[in-house]
């Protein structure tokens, strides 16, 4: 088979497609890991990712996928046999809490009415369950922000609250692997007690670093912690870490691209970002409407700005559909996973994206569609692009050209 010309669209969220910047920066020689250029390299990329979760305390930073920090987070605060009450929002969810449970944990799937993977976290439900543990059992509730199996987001501010009404001591854990650099996210406003992230998605990096993002109660916690931890000690971490050093080989050069990534979050400005994937979010699920398909997210309030999940028709297969995609559009859409394998495909719209990787993107999904066979209106793209240029007229009125 020979290669398809032009750039393969990576439109699954996560790995995301890496800027020419960013691989730029990558593309340089690894240097000696204890050496004064790295210290500079070490310090800068340390201090400059405060800035995306927003956050005063250290950020942590692995040489692994997610999944290690989703570990790090659990193995550095809790014991065995603790509970833990996690949120059933979707996959990600569910693989978090099966580790919990190999770990040793005691976890407690939460989850409210019939098809919770269709919606976020349910802050009045966290606060319920809470409430009832009188004997301060629970020793932590997982959330997962932005859950890439369904495109639902939670409302990590109002769990914050719900906890606080509570008047419960559990940490509060998040994981926003798929959402930091693409979603708004506040650490510290939000009295997040352990974040959880990843590089290859919204951080626009190749995969192979990831992240813990830490409070005072969540470090002061380490000290009662009594899981086994070595690799993903917090406390091997911080001590180098001061001085830009780590405990052992870091990812030299995925820590380039992401001093590079960095600076291209701080050129853009974090808030002007987030309202580029909002603006792109809008404009899928106006597509997606056209088509006359359905979103799996149901609360207006909780669409995902990194990705959209869509319903396939009953009785047709997602599989079957991206398939037909990738080999007629070289596009890679993202597939159903767990419970909705086979059910849902996904529109990873998240990183380095902008309107016309957008309206592209799209047109590669409406003509598969087509070519597929799959029932649907035409006009989805029609309607995204409409949508994207009210809002370009509406943030910059007066600028147009009108015929006298
Ligand atoms: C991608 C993802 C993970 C897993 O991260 P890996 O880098 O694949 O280990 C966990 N949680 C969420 C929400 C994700 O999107």
């Amino acid at each position: 088979m020979p290669t398809p010309a032009g750039r393969h669209f990576l439109q699954i969220p996560g790995p995301t497609n890496v800027p020419d910047r960013v691989l730029r920066a990558i593309d340089r020689p690894t240097i000696d890991h204890r050496g004064p250029e790295f210290q500079r390299l070490g310090q800068e990329v340390l201090e400059g990712l405060k800035a995306v979760f927003q956050t005063r305390q250290p950020v942590i930073m692995f040489p692994a996928s997610g999944t290690g920090a989703w570990e790090a987070a659990l193995v550095n605060t809790l014991s065995a046999g603790d509970r833990v009450l996690m949120y059933e929002t979707g996959q990600f969810a569910s693989l978090w809490k099966a580790m919990a449970e190999r770990l040793g944990l005691a976890p407690e799937f939460l989850a409210v009415g019939d098809d919770p993977w269709r919606r976020g976290a349910d802050p009045q439900a966290i606060e319920a369950r809470l409430a009832q543990d009188t004997a301060r059992e629970i020793k932590a509730v997982c959330v997962v922000h932005n859950e890439t199996s369904t495109g639902v987001t939670s409302r990590i501010a109002e769990v914050r609250r719900a906890i606080d009404r509570a008047g419960h001591p559990a940490l509060l854990m998040v994981d926003t692997i798929s959402g930091l650099g693409s979603v708004d996210y506040r650490h510290d406003e939000w009295g997040v007690d352990v974040t959880v992230a990843g590089s290859q998605k919204g951080l626009m990096l190749p995969p192979g670093l990831s992240f813990n993002a830490v409070s005072e109660k969540a470090l002061a916690a380490t000290r009662s912690s009594r899981l086994p931890r070595s690799f993903w000690s917090w406390q091997e971490m911080l001590g180098p870490n001061r001085n830009g050093f780590f405990p052992y080989t870091p990812s030299t050069n995925l820590m380039y691209g992401l001093r590079e990534a960095l600076a291209m979050l701080q050129e853009e400005g974090l808030a002007n970002v987030f309202a580029r994937h909002q603006r792109h979010a809008e404009a899928t699920r106006r597509a997606v409407r056209a088509w006359g398909l359905e979103i799996q997210c149901l609360d207006e309030a909780e669409h995902s700005p990194a990705l959209t999940a869509v319903r396939m028709p009953e009785g047709w297969d997602e599989a079957a559909y991206r398939k037909v995609v990738l080999e007629h559009f070289d596009m890679s859409l993202g597939s159903g996973l767990g419970k909705v394998a086979g059910k849902v495909f996904r529109i990873g719209h998240l990183g380095d994206f902008n309107d016309l990787t957008l309206i592209a993107t799209l047109a590669g999904c409406e003509m598969g569609l087509a070519l597929a066979g799959v029932p649907h209106r035409p006009g989805g793209v029609a309607a995204a692009m409409n949508w994207l240029a009210d809002a370009h007229r509406a943030a910059s009125p007066g600028t147009f050209v009108t015929r006298s």
